[in-house]
Formats: C-alpha cells, structure tokens, sequence
C-alpha cells in the first residue's frame, strides 16, 4: 500500500525535510476530504495509478505530508480510512507537536483503532537542538509533551520515536537517546528509530548544512551501543550493513523499495547482499560507494 499525502502544510520547517519547499504552495484543495476519499476508492478498485510512493508495496498504508495533523478534516479522514482497510496497518507520520493539546491527543488515540501506528520525529535532546532543525522556535516543547500525551493516553496504540540523523544533529545522537532513557523510562511502551537522512528535497537544497557520510554517522551509532541495548524496540534505517559494528546489524531494516537503492560493485562481492539495504541511489549519486566494505559472512 502506499505513501498517501494527506495535507501539504506544515508548521515546522525542517532542514532535512524530504519534501520540496513547493510542496506547500500547492493548492490544498486536492487533499481535501473528498479528493481523498475519491483516490482512494479509484486505488482501491485498480483504477490506474494514484499515489507516487511505495504504491506497488502491499499490506501497509503511511499517512504523511506535510503535517498530518493540520488537515481540518483530520478526524473524518481518519474514521475513512479505518473504515475502508479495517485490517490494514496504518502509520501517520507527525512532529507531533498537535498532541501537545490532551484533548486533541485523547480524540486521535480513540480514532486510531489497531492495527495504528504513529511515528514522532524527534531531533535532540534540547529545544536548543531540536529546534534548530525544525526551524520553529517552541517545537520541542509541544513534540515532547505530545509524546508524552500519547504514551499516557494511548494504551493499544503504537507509539514510534524516530530520531532522523543528519549534519545538524549527529554528534547530539548519544545524549537523544539519554534523554530518551530518563524521560520516558519505560522502553517497552514505544520503539524508537534512527534513520540516516535521505537526500530528497529540502534535504537536497540544505546539503551544506545537512550533508552527512555514512563514516561519520556509523561512528556515532556504533559508540552509542550501550544506550542503544538499553530500548525494548530499536531499530536503524538506510544503513548498509558494513557500516555498523557486527552487533548492530540485527537492527537493521530494509525499508526503501528496491527502485531508490543500488549495489554497487563492491557489493557482488559481498556475503551478507541479500539482507542488506545496499546504498541509497541519491546517497551513491552524491558521496560514491568508497565507503563500503564487503563482509565475509
Ligand atoms: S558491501 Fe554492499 S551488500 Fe555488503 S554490507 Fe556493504 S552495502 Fe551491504
């Protein structure tokens, strides 16, 4: 199932952020209730091709856009879309900065019937941090007590934390997981994800600022393997397997389609190739594949 854009603006603006600054200009009526609702009945019927992203994937819906949450017609979506894919897991992806209002997050928690997921990006430990990336002084306030909303209110609802690493935020990726640890102690009622920034977009016109090797970010992932053990659920996306230390493979997911990814040479020679990721084709076309090193077993 695929990605489907439920609302084109947002009230962050990330540096990484994988959509171009366009986006939002566009006229939002073509993501209101009805244009939705008419794109999904013609996807659901076969009826040629609807949504650009990961629309040949089956089994799984990503709610995302822009900010989710901002659709003035939030919770009508949502009623649809559980109605009609009653058994389809469906993750929204959100700054979560709306569930910072209980009443807000108390509503969503009981429209997102299982199976639901909701995926918060989180990008630091400090407001100092965090909100140098999301360009809006005060995000991190409202994303920290959104999470912490949800996880009081949402028993049955999956909670993911997923922490996106880029220039502008690795060397602070070891305190975000202390800070983690200490806020929200209880690992086993949310997973979290760390994710090497995909060059797309915003990220692609912030490159100065964003840009980050693999060399550079596996080095810190690999250092933070004591906090890393310390989650019930973690886990790493885009990272190719001889990038991170033997421990951390089983971490890793692959999570892009086969489309947006390449294994270069050195990957024919490599013993792991089946579970690995490769490299990410915009990663590849920007830094090379020097990086790799093929693994014996
Ligand atoms: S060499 Fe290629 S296939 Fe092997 S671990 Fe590295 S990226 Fe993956």
């Amino acid at each position: 199932m695929p990605d489907i854009a439920l609302w084109n603006k947002c009230d962050n603006k990330c540096v990484m952020c994988t959509n171009m600054g366009s986006f939002a200009l566009q006229d939002s009526s073509q993501y209101r209730l009805k244009c939705q609702i008419e794109k999904l009945e013609r996807y659901l019927k076969g009826l040629g091709k609807v949504y650009l992203k990961n629309a040949d994937d089956s089994g799984y819906v990503n709610l995302t856009g822009g900010e989710p949450t901002l659709h003035p017609e939030f919770f009508q979506l949502l009623a649809y879309f559980r109605r009609r894919m009653p058994g389809t897991p469906i993750t929204l992806l959100s700054n979560g900065r709306r569930f910072a209002d209980r009443k807000f997050a108390a509503r969503f928690v009981a429209a997102a019937r299982p199976p639901f997921s909701v995926a918060i990006a989180l990008h630091g430990p400090t407001a100092r941090v965090h909100d140098a990336v999301a360009g809006v002084r005060g995000a991190f306030g409202q994303t920290v007590k959104g999470l912490e909303n949800l996880l009081e209110l949402g028993r049955g609802l999956h909670l993911e934390i997923r922490i996106i690493l880029h220039k502008k935020n690795i060397t602070q990726f070891p305190a975000t997981l202390e800070f983690l640890l200490k806020k929200f102690p209880r690992t086993g009622n949310y997973s979290v994800t760390a994710i090497h920034y995909e060059i797309e977009g915003m990220s692609e016109t912030n490159h100065r600022s964003v840009g980050l090797k693999f060399s550079v970010s596996s080095k810190k992932v690999n250092e933070a393997l004591p906090l890393i053990k310390r989650f019930a659920d973690f886990r790493l996306y885009h990272f190719p397997l001889c990038q991170v230390r033997a421990e951390l493979r089983p971490f890793c997911r692959i999570t892009l389609p086969l489309e947006d990814r390449i294994y270069p040479a050195a990957c024919l020679r490599c013993a792991v190739k089946k579970k690995c990721l490769g490299l990410m084709l915009e990663y590849y076309k920007k830094f090379g594949s020097s990086e790799l090193k093929p693994l014996k077993k």
